[in-house]
């Protein structure tokens, strides 16, 4: 698959800064890809994903997106390219109600009514809000909240997803709905969607095609998640969370049982251990 992002050498420092944010970066996301990008507090993640919506100017080096260069000159091509949605649910609204609220880009965009009445309802039923549209944003819960905002990205049809922390103020339910949207959209938009999701969520990050890892703004590892989970002692080196399974392996490892490669979820580690006790 063709990469839909090409980050070339990119170096960001922010200002009275001394040591860089985001240092000597260089990396491909293939189009249609879902990547989550893991990293301690600080590593850059968000500066990377600013720095790839034209948030924040690029200093050093590169960034193409569908072979756009993301610099001033395409800032507001590269904002239709690329949909952000934070961390704060509360912080995302504008408007007086679901729809409105998703309404909000288009307007500004000077989209056409007609094409607008098209593509809000759209947008909504694609997060299975279409329900909501005339609710007031405040009312609704945590979750709901960042599936509206997800809408009012995706309502500019966008090529690229980037979620900062998004479910992170979200219970594990809440959570757990935003990575089943996150599997749903990317099942329903194929590769005409590239997800990028930034997360601590060791069990969001498993979802993902691939993981990259961040530290101290430099590119660790970007491997599939069965390759990047396995190792806990690096994990720890990065200051990084342990998926519980792989915790099992290693303790399980210390007593002389090998578990094969490639059982990462906790069900799926589940399933081994039942299998290898009812076979005894
Ligand atoms: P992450 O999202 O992985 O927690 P950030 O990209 O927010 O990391 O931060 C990377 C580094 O840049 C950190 O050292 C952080 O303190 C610094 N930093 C982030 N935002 C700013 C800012 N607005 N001004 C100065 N330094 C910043
Ligand atoms: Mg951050």
């Amino acid at each position: 698959m063709a990469a839909i992002i090409i980050v070339r050498d990119v170096t960001y420092t922010y200002p009275h800064q001394e040591t860089p944010a985001i240092n000597h970066l260089s990396v491909d996301i293939a189009e249609g890809a879902w990547v989550a990008i893991i990293g301690h507090n600080g590593s850059g993640k968000s500066t990377f994903a600013r720095l790839l919506n034209g948030l924040l100017p690029i200093q050093q080096g590169q960034i193409k997106i569908k072979g756009m260069l993301v610099d001033e000159a395409h800032i507001w091509e590269i904002r239709d390219l690329v949909g952000m949605v934070f961390q704060n649910p509360d912080n995302q609204f504008v408007g007086a109600t679901v729809a409105d609220d998703v309404a909000f880009g288009l307007e500004n965009r000077q989209v056409s009514r007609r094409e607008m009445e098209r593509r809000v309802p759209l947008a909504l039923a694609q997060v299975q809000m279409g329900a909501f549209a005339e609710r007031e944003p405040a009312r609704l819960s945590g979750g709901q909240k960042q599936r509206v905002a997800i809408a009012s990205t995706l309502v500019i049809e966008p090529k690229v997803l980037i979620l900062d922390e998004a479910t992170s103020m979200l219970d594990p339910q809440g959570r757990r709905e935003m990575i089943d949207l996150v599997r749903e959209l990317k099942i329903a938009l194929g590769d005409a969607l590239t997800v990028i999701s930034i997360t601590h969520d060791i069990d969001e990050a498993t979802h993902a095609d691939q993981v990259l890892i961040l530290d101290d703004g430099t590119l660790v590892e970007m491997d599939t998640p069965a390759k990047v989970f396995t190792d806990a002692e690096k994990l720890r080196r990065l200051g990084l969370a342990v998926p519980i399974a792989a915790q099992l392996k290693e303790k399980l490892a210390v007593r002389g049982v090998s578990v094969p490669a490639g059982y990462l979820t906790t069900e799926g580690m589940v399933e081994w251990v039942w299998q290898s006790y009812s076979k005894r």
